[in-house]
């Protein structure tokens, strides 16, 4: 053995204490850190020929990005959609790390607590058995995973095995939605279906959920063709919902795959104030949900949910490989989803799961959703600033009050102010035309003194900022 192995080998505790020190170290201060912050550019030494052992590079990380590590995981941050982590989600992570067990191996027991995980999270959503579930590293990966079921099932319905005889066999295939997540259209993109697959229909006014009359009409000039439907449960920007009980009641009339993007917005299963939100959604194909948002488990993990495993393992089986065994007769999650060798990232999950339980989930939602709601009337009451929607569930949209055509660049300078002083963060977006910004509140850590705060210094850097475009203006 290398030496320098020896020695950490030797010292693997002391290794182990000084990184989870210094983690805590980290955690015992998120309150207090940066959210954001400009980083410079860092130089980069090469490789070295010897290297400087565990303890060493702990001390260099220290030295070299130590003063970089901003909150993202804070109680403040309320950019893309972003959860904390639990302090249990924490100790599976770095236990799973620990046992660095290979989940495609059915011989260990990364195989139970995987099914274990999603019978759990199956009960969390209150979603029949009859979903088949799979982990995933993120909703892209799987409402790609979902719509390569689709695929699957529409090659099916023009006789076409499109795992065996690829996409070139298939006629034109429409994919269509009304406001698709970006990962929905990149996965249009992966799959072979193209971008241009996607129809866009139209919301209902002043809405991002889909008008589901344009749906009918779509079905109506196209009698007999099968197609996707990509639902949303949860829009990035104003956590608008697709009303799915009456495109799956559509379902019994026409042929098609009823996919929904549930990333976050499926987190509504765990309150009786938002189940509503998702009524029939049980009569999905697939469903797509991340666990790295609302779950606050670490990066990456998401899951899917599917009637039709049946599908996925056409498309994503180990043939004819005698190592891994016959795939329809030895049930593995490797021949459900694109990664074969795959980390145990159901333990994170477990791990929260167990300790907090339906209630924890179901607070942390409520408490979410109030935060956001109060965040969003604070905000109007403020007179810098109003609301582009009604704060539905975990977002709010809003830009600034004034005249629309100076909204971009007063957006711009002012993110650019407020991201320097790294108190609260918060993401530019557009909304029905216009420039705006939203803050998406999913993490546990989040208190109501975090909202006051984070009101406070919206509005503080309003202010300041209408005195340099005034000035700018009178010159
Ligand atoms: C975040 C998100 C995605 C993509 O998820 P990743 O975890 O980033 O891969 C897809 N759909 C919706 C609605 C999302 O919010």
């Amino acid at each position: 053995m290398n030496a320098i192995f020896r020695e950490d080998l030797s010292r693997f505790d002391e290794l182990l204490q000084q990184t989870a020190d210094y983690a805590g170290d980290f955690l015992g201060c998120i309150n207090e850190l940066p959210v954001s912050m400009e980083m410079p550019a860092i130089p980069v030494p090469g490789l070295p020929e010897k290297g400087i052992g565990g303890q060493g590079a702990l001390e260099l990380f220290d030295n070299r990005f130590g003063a970089y590590l901003t909150a993202c995981a804070g109680p403040r941050y309320f950019g893309f959609v972003t959860g904390g982590v639990t302090p249990a989600a924490l100790s599976g992570d770095w236990l799973a790390s620990a046992v660095d067990m290979n989940a495609a191996d059915k011989s260990s027991l990364a195989f139970t607590l995987e099914k274990e995980t999603l019978q759990l999270l199956r009960q969390l959503f209150s979603l029949p058995e009859a979903y088949e579930g799979v982990f995933v590293t993120g909703a892209t990966m799987s409402n790609f995973t979902g719509l390569a079921a689709a695929r699957q099932w529409l090659g099916e319905q023009y006789g076409v095995n499109v795992a065996a005889q690829g996409v070139g066999a298939l006629p034109d295939i429409k994919v269509l939605a009304a406001t698709p997540h970006s990962s929905v259209v990149k996965a249009l993109s992966m799959l072979g279906l193209g971008r241009n697959s996607l129809v866009t229909l139209s919301t209902l006014p002043g809405r991002e959920a889909v008008d589901v009359r344009a749906l009918e009409q779509w079905i109506a000039y196209n009698p007999d063709t099968p197609f996707i439907y990509v639902a949303s449960a949860g829009t990035v920007n104003t956590v608008d919902f697709d009303d799915i009980a009456a495109i799956a009641a559509l379902k019994h009339k026409h042929p098609f795959w009823l996919h929904i993007d549930a990333a976050f917005g499926g987190f509504a299963a765990v309150s009786p104030r938002f189940r509503h939100f998702l009524n029939g959604w049980d009569q999905a194909d697939s469903i797509t949900i991340d666990a790295h948002k609302w779950l606050n488990v670490p990066y990456d993990c998401a899951m899917l949910f599917s009637r039709h495993p049946g599908l996925q393992l056409e498309v994503f089986q180990n043939a004819g490989a005698a190592y891994l065994g016959d795939p329809a007769q030895n049930f593995n999650y490797i021949n459900y989803a694109p990664e074969n060798s795959r980390r145990l990232r159901a333990l994170p999950a477990w791990f929260s799961l167990r300790a907090y339980g339906a209630e924890g989930y179901r607070d942390i939602v409520e408490q979410n959703v109030n935060q956001a709601q109060r965040f969003g009337e604070m905000l109007e009451k403020s007179g810098h600033f109003r609301l582009l929607a009604p704060v539905k569930m975990c977002v709010a949209c809003f830009t600034f009050n004034m005249e629309d055509r100076k909204l971009a660049e007063h957006i711009r300078v002012f993110l650019q102010a407020l991201n320097k002083r790294g108190v609260v963060y918060v993401t530019p977006t557009q909304y029905a035309g216009l420039p705006a910004m939203r803050a998406a509140l999913v993490n546990w850590r989040t208190t109501d003194k975090d909202i006051e705060l984070a009101v406070q210094e919206l509005e503080a850097v309003a202010a300041a900022i209408q005195g340099v475009s005034a000035i700018l203006e009178n010159n």
